[in-house]
């Protein structure tokens, strides 16, 4: 049976990235996809850990050479995708595969692998993910607005998810996620 392939998809600021850091640490049985992206790195970011920091014309070269599974551009400012290589290269050595990305990436997913198994992360409540949205302090006045509206947008979408975890403990949502993963595509445990 072919390993599966899971799209994590969420609004901004509900805690994607550290479900994804926590199932990296916790679950090496997992295969976490590492993204491209034009943004520069953050204190503490790792090239070719945390994403792969390329320049624009690099970035252009990825696209135009099919090498992205799916790509976006986040919030209006910086180009995020999943070099589609190592996504291919894991599932066929039978890893179950995750891909934390924007909601937009996850589309493009759907589009060309339904297969896989969508999850949206959603947040306890709206006004705990502004607080976690304001709580992280990185980002500019003008930044956090646009995370918002992009929030906004992106809640109402968790109906077209295969099904949706609330975030409400970093530990139990991975072990939630990770469980839902053991599951192959046509329903069986493994
Ligand atoms: P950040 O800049 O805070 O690390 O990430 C911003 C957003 O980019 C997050 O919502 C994250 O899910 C999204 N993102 C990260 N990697 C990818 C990717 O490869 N493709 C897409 N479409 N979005 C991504």
């Amino acid at each position: 049976m072919a390993a599966r392939l899971t799209v994590l998809a969420g609004p901004t600021a509900v805690g994607k990235g550290t479900l994804a850091a926590w199932v990296r640490e916790h679950h090496p049985e997992v295969w976490l996809s590492i993204s491209a992206t034009t943004r520069a790195p953050r204190p503490g970011e790792i090239d070719g850990v945390h994403y792969f920091f390329v320049s624009e014309d690099r970035f252009t070269e990825l696209v135009e050479s099919g090498e992205m599974l799916e790509w976006a551009v986040v919030h209006g400012r910086a180009r995020y995708g999943t070099p589609r290589g190592p996504v291919e290269a894991a599932l066929a050595a039978g890893r179950p595969a995750l891909l934390e990305i924007d909601l937009q990436g996850a589309r493009q997913v759907r589009a060309s692998m339904p297969e896989a198994y969508f999850v949206f992360l959603a947040p306890p409540s709206w006004d705990e993910l502004v607080r976690r949205l304001v709580g992280r302090g990185t980002e500019t006045e003008e930044e956090r607005e646009a995370r918002l509206a992009t929030a906004r947008v992106e809640l109402a979408a968790a109906a077209e998810f295969d099904t949706t975890i609330v975030n409400d403990d970093v530990r139990r949502a991975a072990q939630e996620l990770v469980s839902l993963m053991r599951f192959t595509p046509d329903g069986k445990q493994r």
